[in-house]
């Protein structure tokens, strides 16, 4: 397919899906409410409902089989060796400073001097009319964005709009030109500040005394934990060049600006897999893994047409990163975003950069000596690092579908190994024979799959629900199959109905979900 062919298509899909419906039904339906929202909510937190914590428990248990229990078949058809950890969120303050986050893991802010705003500068959009009327418009990137500066626009200025604008991010102008702007939540002209690094890193103090010698951090990223456990695993795994380590786990960043719902959140958890390999080989290991994430993201119900691959550019590459073998970020087509992409994952060359950091630091050896012909080195390091809490974010997108056909206006097209529900059994009627084959089979089924049994309120209702939770089969009990032991299967996606036996409804589940 040509690429005009395949961002028509792209456009096509995530350009109707409106992010606020989203969020609602995400609130409305219980897959993610806003962290202690009977106290306001905190910004930049969010709590995973019933049907979110089994969503994500699921893409994980998927990422994990993918990587650490079955990983893939190597070029020479062999399986690679990958295996798992579970580290501490809280280390050695040491490492973070071995691996430069302590001095580097920063991102550019800028504060407003009239409202004591902080915001990241390279999120901030200005909007600078053409005749060179005053004053330029600052507001938040995004789909909205446009919106946002025509409102403010009528508040600030009648002279400007929108169309007479070009527009700039914060970052890509002369400092000197800031007295021109108003910022995102300002009255007077002016008062944003040249921007300055901010550390991303939460500090907490490890003991009884809150003093800088018991400072330690939160990990910002979970590949930390990885880098100083290779020694470890290497003595104790049987494991050899080149092998991985795969871990999942909660990360933390005071993100400046937390945007766009769980897209970037403070608290948040990565499915990160650190694969060791000679340095001779790791540039096409990085390809390897490149498309093995894209596959696998395919494999859980992403739409081939709502990814593509990034090369990062030289100026936004990482602080290990040596040029010419960066970072390759998998990016999802979010309906914020669109009609471009947000970072999913990236796949990263991290070279021997973390192993030699913590050598030169722990005075620990880090180096492995080949088995074979006892060459000594220290790994390179291909590292594909996603966001989990941003997978669901990226698979709760996808899967909603606008269909004004049905009652529910909507059903989430979910992946039948990620839908938090795999079936429903709704008895027609809450009384008598329906109720009782359906428990019945309720505790047949439960045994292999997650089942909703849902007993009450109108059918009409019950189908909505399910289409608005993505499960994908319905299972309706009713007089006829008291008679001749048939129900009724619904077809989430096509709303067909057939009628099966009791008898062959594990086996339907089985040759439909697997
Ligand atoms: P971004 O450019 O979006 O800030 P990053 O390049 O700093 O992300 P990495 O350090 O490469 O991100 O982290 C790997 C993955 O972790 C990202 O691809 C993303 O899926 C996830 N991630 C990073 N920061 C956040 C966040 N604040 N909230 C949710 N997920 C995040």
């Amino acid at each position: 397919m040509t690429m005009a062919a395949q961002k028509t298509e792209t456009e096509a899909q995530a350009g109707n899906k409106d992010m606020k419906e989203i969020v609602a039904l995400c609130k409305r339906r219980g897959f993610i409410f806003p962290a202690s929202e009977i106290y306001g909510g905190f910004n930049g937190f969010w709590d995973y409902g019933p049907l979110g914590a089994e969503l994500k428990n699921n893409i994980r248990d998927l990422w994990w089989k993918a990587m650490v229990t079955t990983p893939p078949l190597g070029p020479d058809g062999q399986p690679l060796q990958i295996v798992g950890l579970d580290s501490s969120i809280i280390q050695n303050p040491k490492l973070w400073e071995a691996s430069g986050h302590t001095t580097s893991f920063s991102d550019p802010m800028v504060d407003c001097r009239e409202t004591k705003k902080r915001y990241r500068a390279d999120h901030l959009l200005i909007y600078k009319d053409r005749g060179g009327a005053l004053p330029w418009v600052a507001v938040f990137e995004g789909d909205e964005a446009d919106e946002d500066a025509a409102k403010r626009m009528k508040k600030v200025a009648k002279n400007i709009s929108v169309e007479n604008c070009d527009v700039s991010v914060l970052t890509d102008l002369e400092v000197s030109d800031f007295e021109k702007i108003i910022g995102p939540d300002a009255k007077e002209v002016g008062t944003l500040t040249e921007p300055k690094e901010f550390n991303l890193m939460f500090k907490t103090y490890v003991g009884a005394t809150a003093s800088e010698d018991n400072v330690a951090y939160l990990r910002p990223e979970t590949c930390g934990g990885i880098f100083v456990n290779y020694r470890n695993v290497l003595d104790t795994a049987r494991v050899k060049v080149p092998f991985g380590i795969a871990q999942i786990g909660k990360a933390y960043r005071n993100e400046v600006t937390p945007r766009n719902f769980i897209f970037r959140s403070r608290e948040f958890e990565q499915m990160e897999m650190e694969w060791f390999c000679h340095p001779d080989d790791a540039a096409e290991w990085r390809q390897f893994w490149i498309d093995e994430r894209t596959k696998w993201w395919k494999s859980i119900g992403l739409k081939d047409t709502s990814l593509i691959h990034r090369e990062h550019d030289a100026d936004e590459l990482a602080h290990y990163a040596k040029e010419g073998v960066g970072t390759v970020d998998i990016e999802f087509q979010f309906p914020f975003s669109w009609p471009g992409f947000g970072e999913l994952e990236g796949v990263a060359h991290r070279c021997d950069y973390d192993l030699s950091k913590h050598q030169e630091h722990s005075g620990q050896k880090m180096e492995y000596i080949d088995p074979h012909t006892n060459e000594r080195y220290i790994p390179h390091v291909i590292e594909p690092a996603s966001g989990l809490t941003r997978g669901v974010l990226a698979v709760i997108c996808d899967a909603y579908t606008v269909d004004e056909s049905r009652p529910s206006g909507v059903f989430m097209d979910f992946h039948p190994s990620v839908a938090p529900k795999k079936a429903a059994i709704l008895p027609l009627t809450a009384k008598g024979a329906h109720p009782e084959i359906a428990t019945k089979l309720y505790m047949e089924l439960r045994e292999h799959y997650a089942i909703d049994l849902d007993i009450k309120q109108n059918i009409g209702k019950r189908y909505a629900r399910q289409d608005e939770i993505g499960t994908p089969y319905c299972f309706t009990i009713d007089d006829q199959t008291a008679e001749d032991g048939t129900v009724t299967v619904r077809d989430r996606n096509t709303m067909a109905q057939e009628r099966i036996h009791l008898d062959n409804i594990l086996s339907f589940l089985r040759e439909k979900i697997g």
